[in-house]
């Protein structure tokens, strides 16, 4: 074996062992610093570095030897030795003496590199970074090198990439798997990475005095967030005028990389300073604060290798403000947690069983609860009896099928009040994980232990309105059928009434006719009967409109003290004569003096003569009718198996009863409720017996009028009685009544 050959197998195996150094770390970091570490060793050189291609900009991730940009630099590309060059033609760019290179005479403060050499990390043909070496020797990088730095960075490409891919999937999955615990305040990190930067910049150019300033929110004044030196208390008190002030001025020149900018007379004169270097801070196109460095009067002023260093420290600076404001507007743009404590809707993170994990002060308000965190309690706890069955359906709903529901259910305060809310529940992916699709085939979310939000809704109003909604919709509904009813009524009223006015009428022109053109012996009886049916028809008109003015409630009383016996016997004797034509024993019970009744006389004589015509119309030739009258004491003496109509109210008090009783058809017990109604014609009527079904309507309502009430007693066959009750204003003595 040559010297040359085995020259070139040692060669082979130093690379064999980099990318195998490369490829053992576990982490993108880990990879980065290995491949850093490993490109120094492989060839001569000053220092390695690592960088990651971002748009237009080279971000250091990793360096090796002294001769290396600063880690976390971001630099414009064409600012990378020839860096253009090897990324525009995917291959290695050497610059074998800076001195003799144009481009490179533009870059400040790279003095001390004198070779470089930089290969694209290709992925495919797609560059993802570059890999920089330096040297201080010219020439340093000859065609052996440049040859062995492509074969590393072919093989370190893809390390690099699968790392950070790797590292890219962890941080997501640490993300979905610790999704609530609080994320490092993100402007606590900018502060200390701030000092950092700034303490770095004081120790490595060795100034006197190092500060960073940021623009307040306003933009109108710089206030210092970190200064190094040994007045950085007093500068750390410094807030500036952001126009007219040094930090001014330096925004004002931002264009032209930050020059030193003169002095803040107060400032600078107050700390001694005459001397600074001053480089804007740009996050984005804005401007958003400076990084200077100061000395001391009569200090030396700053060399070409100071700029370039404080130009990298402004980068670095500069990019730790514009990660903290990405971050701050991806993740902080809303205070959530802000949101869920101050929601005016009750909140809650539950479990599939009902688990509280966590609360809002809105829901334990609502539960009017003291203790304002009400997790690891249940939430069947908190409802009301009867109403968890139906919670736990939903529930298991809502898990299992991933899609929203509303259940409205009770919930019981700890002072036992009940109140209504409407709970609507929604699975809680960014807690319980989203859906893996990946998951075996056919399992749910459910199953895996799903995590639910809840939000409770105080409805009590609303379901008290509703609940009076329903109550007028039915009151609606009852009046509408009464309306209906009674347009039925007057329908029939119409057509009943009508008929029966004619019948009488017919009467009357049949007779007149007859009283002129009829036998002149006959002429009595003629005018007798259009004198009988006139009185009917006129009792007929006057039923209606007592029924009417009943209906309008106009009806006005007039009662006077009576002698009900006189108008018994009144009544019955404009009957005799008919129930003596009609072959009737029509006989009056009443004897001796009844106590005086508060009544209408034209009532009372209107009801007896409906009762004792009706007595007549429905008892057959050879039966009798008869009336009685009687004082009792209490109420329901003579009527505990009557069928009852009018007021029942008069509870024990002494009352006069009127009973018309009859041998008659009788009515049957089913149309016993009935009669008294309106229009009302039972079934033993015959086309004889004309009426109108007034009659008891008018007896009924009068005597309500009157409070009292009618009860009525019948049988099929053998009769009826109808009792009229009427109330004594006064107690009276027992007098034997007459039967
Ligand atoms: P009408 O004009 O039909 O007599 P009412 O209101 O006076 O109207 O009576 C209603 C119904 O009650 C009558 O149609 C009849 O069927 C029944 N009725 C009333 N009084 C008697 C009675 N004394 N005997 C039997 N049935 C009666």
């Amino acid at each position: 074996m040559s010297t040359e050959q085995s020259h070139q197998g040692d060669q082979d195996k130093q690379l064999l062992a980099a990318v195998d150094q490369i490829n053992l770390a576990d982490d993108f970091q880990g990879a980065l610093v290995a491949l850093a570490t490993e490109a120094g060793r492989l060839l001569a050189c000053d220092g390695t570095s690592v960088m990651w291609l971002n748009g237009d900009e080279l971000e250091v991730l990793a360096n090796h030897g002294e001769l290396a940009p600063l880690s976390g630099l971001s630099l414009p590309v064409s600012q990378v030795g020839a860096a253009r060059t090897a990324l525009d033609g995917n291959r290695p760019a050497v610059v074998s003496d800076t001195v003799e290179d144009l481009h490179w005479r533009c870059i400040p403060g790279e003095e001390r590199v004198r070779a470089w050499l930089g290969v694209p990390l290709l992925l495919g043909d797609r560059a993802i970074g570059l890999l920089e070496w330096t040297a201080r020797e010219p020439g340093q990088f000859g065609d052996d090198a440049v040859e062995r730095a492509a074969i590393l960075t072919r093989y370190a490409a893809p390390i690099l990439y699968r790392t950070q891919l790797l590292d890219d999937s962890r941080r997501h999955l640490r993300e979905l798997l610790q999704p609530r615990q609080a994320k490092p305040a993100q402007t606590q990190d900018m502060g200390a990475a701030l000092r950092k930067v700034t303490r770095e910049a004081l120790d490595s150019t060795g100034a006197e005095h190092a500060f960073t300033f940021l623009k307040e929110e306003e933009g109108l004044r710089l206030r210092c967030v970190a200064a190094a030196g040994p007045q950085h208390q007093e500068l750390r008190k410094v807030i500036l005028r952001s126009d007219g002030s040094f930090g001014g001025l330096a925004a004002a020149r931002s264009t032209d990389r930050g020059g030193a900018g003169p002095a803040d007379g107060e400032v600078m004169a107050a700390l001694g300073i005459t001397n600074a270097l001053i480089l804007p801070l740009r996050a984005g196109k804005e401007q958003v604060g400076m990084i200077g460095v100061a000395g001391p009067r009569g200090g030396r002023s700053f060399d070409q290798g100071t700029i370039r260093l404080m130009t990298h420290l402004a980068s670095q600076a500069s990019l730790i403000v514009e990660r903290a404001r990405q971050s701050k507007t991806a993740s902080d743009g809303y205070d959530y947690e802000a949101v869920f404590q101050s929601s005016p809707l009750g909140l809650c993170v539950l479990t599939i069983t009902g688990d509280i994990q966590a609360c809002n002060p809105a829901l334990a308000g609502l539960l009017s609860r003291a203790d304002r965190n009400l997790a690891g309690h249940n939430l069947s706890d908190f409802l009301a009896s009867g109403d968890w069955q139906r919670l736990v359906r939903a529930l298991e709903e809502v898990a299992f099928s991933g899609q929203r529901q509303q259940v409205d259910t009770r919930i019981q305060s700890a002072q036992g009040e009940q109140r209504h809310v409407r709970l609507t529940l929604a699975p809680a992916p960014s807690l319980a994980g989203p859906p893996r699709k990946a998951q075996v085939a056919g399992q749910r979310q459910g199953e895996m232990g799903a995590t639910l939000v809840a939000v409770l809704e105080d409805i009590t109003s609303l379901k008290i309105l509703e609940q009076e909604r329903v109550e007028h919709l039915r009151e609606l509904r009852e009046k509408h059928q009464q309306l209906q009813d009674l347009d039925q009524l007057r329908t029939r009223f119409v057509s009943n009434v009508s008929h029966e006015l004619r019948t009488p009428l017919a009467v009357i022109k049949l007779y007149a006719t007859l009283a002129r053109k009829g036998r002149p012996e006959k002429q009595t009886f003629y005018l007798q009967t259009i004198e009988q049916e006139t009185h009917r028809l006129e009792t007929m008109v006057e039923n209606i409109l007592d029924l009417t003015r009943i209906d309008r409630q106009t009806l006005r009383l007039h009662p006077e003290s009576l002698a009900a016996e006189e108008i018994i016997a009144q009544v019955l004797g404009v009957y005799q004569e008919t129930a003596e034509k009609h072959g009737i024993e029509l006989t009056n019970h009443v004897q001796g003096n009844l106590p005086r009744l508060l009544a209408d006389k034209n009532d009372l004589i209107q009801m007896l003569t409906n009762l004792v015509d009706n007595a007549l119309k429905y008892t057959p030739r050879g039966g009798q009718v008869w009336v009685a009258a009687r004082e009792i004491g209490t109420i329901g003496q003579a009527s505990q198996t009557g069928q009852t109509a009018g007021d029942q109210g008069s509870g024990g008090r002494p009352m006069l009863e009127i009973a018309v009783g009859d041998t008659g058809a009788g009515i049957a017990d089913d149309e016993q409720e009935h009669i008294f109604e309106r229009f009302y014609r039972g079934r033993n009527n015959t086309p004889e017996r004309s009426g109108t079904g007034l009659g008891l309507a008018i007896v009924q309502e009068l005597m309500a009028h009157h409070g009292g009430r009618v009860i009525l007693k019948s049988q099929v066959g053998r009769g009826s009685i109808f009792i009229l009750q009427f109330p004594l204003a006064q107690p009276i003595d027992t007098s034997p009544s007459p039967e």
